[in-house]
């Protein structure tokens, strides 16, 4: 009640206040800043394309010609001349988990280190600017070498010493720990294998370093928590590089209590760069409840109301949910999460945070992890009445053909990862077989069907950058070019399309289609310049394509450089 009367309220103020300065104009009021000469693509229906904009403060206050903008220019204009070139909405990505994602661009990065050689080369480097601390991160593939073989500590303990590291593989299902790792970890030849976890060991019984599944808890549970001080590090990492990606704001699901803190502080400051919204875990729903926080509550830069809940598990470790047994592993059909045993307790919580005027956000991936969520989501619907709560899926990736129906006429919105269709197409079909990868990743059936998509990543399980989104939605393209016309072409949706579920619809996926998502007047001025029209050239160069300038909140926050 009281956030509708705000927002109607600052709406109201924000029309009066843009009309005021438009009626104004003829006298002395001049834009901050004005970008000219470019080939905006807007998102507004109303007004789909324009040559130029004027930005006052942190809104846009009128779009059109080059002609009709000139006269926002005064002496203390700044001028963006983008030379023709493309300007789009900032990047919206519905789907990301942030600090982690900052922790990871700090970590040794070796996933396409291409030889064991090169794989101990880049840890002994950075053991040397970390000494004595945690080396995490890592993301390898032993895939990649000839021949494929799994990395040891031996290859790396010399140039470690006494520097703990434990490097995961980049399915997360495996990690390297060094000597000095598994000495913290008490690791020896003694120690059992836990349950449902492995310790490779070599041919005389002793660990070789390598760690599978549950046996990786061993080490983690020794790994110092993160300090505020490293939290905050992340996300400043985290902010600098979405801003080099164009990506102008970020739907954060499941952050800790103590990430959102870091990012009150950071929005408090004033220091917050990128928008965020976020979601925290659907069990502690009623922390927010209590206070009276709902659906996007907060300021333009941070806001709450969301909560995140998880059906089932994931395609790759064959935890997500169907109703049919996997075709590669037919003694499994997945299984609903812990938190969905039994689903009545699911059901009454989520009925209860919807009370509250939160906003639903449920991971599920399976055919039938997504029934059983659209089932939950009509309950709420019944129980507690119908209004505008924008229900989501998160994922969406394995729909059985009798859901889309429903899906449509339950207006739940697919909060969906293009990247994972084109990586996880590479193997897909072996886990599954030739029918239900029809409706997988199924863009295109869904916007057929009317439901509303917002695109994401899944930042840091699938790279942040928005161009690889729009490339993976437009070609289908597998990651191993073997579909260059694209895996399950049907479903390849149009460039258009993707850019304003990359926009406007998560924006519409977190209530502020109003503020943000399209450039048009009186909207937030976040927008991008990019180096190539992703409009014009041929989809399969849309990877390619890089930001020349990102502008959030009228201020330039990237610039390219030549
Ligand atoms: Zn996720």
């Amino acid at each position: 009640m009281h956030r509708s009367l705000m927002s109607i309220a600052r709406r109201a103020l924000t029309a009066a206040c843009v009309l005021a300065i438009a009626c104004a104009r003829r006298t002395e009021i001049a834009a901050d800043l004005v970008v000219t000469r470019a080939a905006v693509w807007t998102g507004d229906s109303a007004k789909p394309t324009a040559s130029a904009l004027a930005i006052i403060g942190e809104r846009i206050v009128d779009v059109g010609s080059d002609d009709a903008i000139a006269r926002w220019r005064g002496p203390s204009t700044t001028v963006i001349d983008a030379e023709g070139r493309r300007v789009l909405p900032g990047f919206n990505d519905a789907h990301v988990h942030f600090v982690d994602g900052g922790v990871q661009l700090d970590s040794v990065d070796l996933k396409d280190a291409a030889s064991p050689e090169e794989f101990a080369r880049r840890i002994a480097q950075r053991a040397r600017t970390q000494p004595g601390k945690w080396m995490l991160g890592g993301e390898w593939d032993d895939q990649q070498w000839t021949p494929p073989q799994l990395p040891t500590s031996a290859l790396i303990d010399d140039a470690t010493n006494g520097t703990p590291v434990f490097v995961s593989r980049y399915d997360g299902h495996m990690a390297l720990a060094n000597s000095a790792a598994l000495g913290r970890a008490g690791i020896t030849e003694r120690t059992p294998d836990p349950p449902g976890g492995v310790i490779v060991r070599d041919a005389g019984g002793y660990p070789t370093g390598i760690l599978k599944d549950a046996a990786m808890e061993l080490v983690t549970r020794v790994i110092p928590s993160q300090t505020a001080d490293e939290r905050l590090r992340a996300v400043k990492r985290a902010m600098e590089y979405a801003e080099s990606l164009g990506v102008t704001s970020v739907q954060d699901m499941n952050p800790s209590y103590d990430d959102v803190s870091v990012y009150a502080d950071l929005a408090n400051r004033g220091e917050l760069t990128v928008r965020i919204y976020a979601a925290p875990m659907e069990t502690g729903f009623y922390d927010q409840a209590k206070i009276g926080i709902h659906r996007s509550f907060g300021s333009s830069w941070l806001r709450l109301g969301a909560v995140k809940g998880y059906a089932d598990g994931s395609l790759g470790s064959t935890t997500a949910y169907f109703f049919q047994p996997y075709t590669d592993a037919p003694d499994t059909r997945g299984f609903l999460s812990q938190e969905m045993q039994p689903v009545e307790h699911m059901r009454t919580r989520l009925m209860a945070a919807d009370a509250a005027g939160l906003q639903l956000c449920m991971h599920a991936i399976g055919d039938a992890g997504i029934s059983q969520t659209l089932d939950l989501f009509a309950d709420v619907i019944r129980a507690n009445g119908d209004r505008d709560r924008r229900l989501r899926i998160e994922h969406a990736q394995h729909i059985a053909p009798k859901d889309f129906d429903r899906f449509a006429a339950l207006k739940v919105i697919a909060s969906v990862q293009p990247y994972h269709a084109i990586d996880d197409g590479r193997w897909a079909e072996r886990r599954i077989g030739p029918e239900r990868i029809k409706t997988t990743y199924a863009f295109r059936t869904l916007a057929d069907k009317g439901v509303r998509l917002a695109f994401g990543t899944d930042w840091p399980v699938a790279p942040l950058n928005p161009m690889l989104t729009l490339y993976a939605a437009t070609t289908r393209a597998t990651l191993d070019g073997k579909n260059p016309n694209g895996w399950v072409p049907e479903q390849k949706i149009a460039i258009a399309d993707a850019l304003a579920a990359a926009t406007r619809g998560s924006a519409f996926a977190e209530f502020q289609e109003r503020d943000k998502g399209t450039l048009a007047r009186g909207q937030l001025a976040d927008l991008v310049i990019l180096t190539d029209d992703v409009l014009t050239i041929p989809a399969p160069q849309i990877k390619d394509v890089r930001v020349l300038t990102t502008i959030v909140g009228g201020k330039v926050v990237y610039q390219r450089r030549p």
